[in-house]
């Protein structure tokens, strides 16, 4: 049994069940034996991979995404170049190369990094040092100093706990984790019924919710109205508020059970893009899309950018850019790779741009404006 385990079973039998929420906010990032506190959980050896760790295609094109609406805002200076969650911080790196064509955008920039693992701290420090640009790290977005800002998070919103209320005997009950009798974890629901919810479902209904995502959202949101700019939100996801429940575990690119190893595994639930939209809109943001990664990508020049690429390249390299373009922007729910299967990323994944009031339609998102 992992440290954490026998942490959050010493926790449980102290304190009763915990919230489903909280159970994986500490299988995620309890401040030591945390999943993402520890490791590197990214690429072929890790859990799972992302697009910027596919294809350096994506960030470069988020990368001259960014200085476009930097032109569009006026040009201010400085601007605060922000990403959330940057993992290995090869998203970023990507798209200071690519932005690097427009000087002044790359001469008006400073980089800030929100993220809580030390661990990928040390991975991005190491991979971003090269490009000049100022640095800093940052556990929130509290101490993001103020000013316009262009924020990206590519699969953040995603690894933020959940909270579900089940429909049981009648009433709307949280969703607990308890130990068996055997030491095990196992789910169960609080025995008080929650009184706010007050939606209609047949017995056994699920209703997710990401309150930390929504918090994150609203403060973000508030903060770009207030003092101008744009964050684009990528993610995998769902357009409409709808019951059901989508967390799952990842380890070595496998679904696992969400309790069996907590902090041995990846555990994440799909991104309400519904509910993230309404909370940037309370915050007096507006909010463009959702629309899917495929349309983005391919409104951003996703193909011609393949092309130029496969011009310069040897077969086996035209081969993987080809790959990664069908993996990346295809809408198909299946894609062939070599040795298998994996999901298509193109309409599994989806993306919104939140912006400041009367900035312009976002590149790539022209025709999904509000
Ligand atoms: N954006 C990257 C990595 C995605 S993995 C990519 O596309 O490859 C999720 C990232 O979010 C990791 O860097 C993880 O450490 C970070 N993260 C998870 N929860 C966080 C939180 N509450 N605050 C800040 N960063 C967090």
């Amino acid at each position: 049994m992992s440290a954490l385990a026998a942490h959050l079973r010493e926790l449980i039998a102290q304190e009763g069940p915990l919230t489903l929420e909280r159970f994986m906010a500490l299988a995620l990032g309890h401040p030591s034996m945390g999943y993402y506190m520890t490791r590197d959980p990214l690429g072929l050896e890790g859990d799972f991979t992302t697009s910027p760790e596919i294809s350096q295609m994506f960030g470069e094109l988020i990368g001259l995404w960014a200085a476009e609406i930097w032109v569009a805002m006026g040009a201010p200076q400085p601007l605060r170049l922000v990403e959330l969650g940057p993992g290995r911080g090869t998203l970023m790196q990507d798209a200071l190369r690519a932005a690097s064509v427009v000087p002044a955008f790359a001469g008006a920039i400073d980089v800030h990094l929100v993220e809580t693992s030390p661990a990928l701290r040390q991975v991005q420090k190491a991979i971003l040092a090269r490009s000049g640009a100022p640095l800093s790290w940052h556990g929130g977005l509290e101490t993001i100093p103020p000013g316009p800002a262009i924020v990206i998070a590519n699969e953040f919103f995603d690894a933020l706990p959940v909270r579900h209320y089940v429909k049981s005997e009648g009433a709307w009950r949280e969703r607990l984790v308890g130990l068996d009798n055997h030491g095990r974890f196992i789910f169960g629901l609080s025995r008080t019924a929650e009184p706010s919810i007050r939606a209609e479902a047949p017995e056994g209904a699920v209703i997710e919710i990401c309150p930390a995502g929504q918090q994150i959202m609203n403060a973000l949101a508030g903060r770009l109205a207030t003092q101008g700019g744009a964050a684009l939100i990528i993610d995998y996801g769902y357009t409409q508020t709808a019951l059901g429940e989508t967390l799952q575990a990842l380890k070595g690119h496998r679904f696992v059970d969400p309790l069996a190893e907590p902090g041995e595994a990846d555990l994440t639930a799909h991104v309400d893009f519904a509910a993230l939209a309404r909370a940037a809109r309370a915050a007096g943001a507006i909010v463009h899309g959702p629309i899917t990664q495929g349309v983005l990508l391919t409104g951003l020049g996703i193909f011609d950018r393949a092309r130029a690429l496969s011009r310069r390249a040897n077969p086996a390299q035209t081969a993987q850019i080809s790959a990664a373009l069908k993996r990346l922007a295809s809408s198909q729910a299946r894609i062939e790779v070599e040795g298998g299967e994996v999901d298509g990323m193109g309409s599994l994944f989806k993306a919104i741009c939140v912006t400041a009031p009367g900035l312009a339609p976002p590149p790539g998102f022209e025709t999904a404006s509000p």
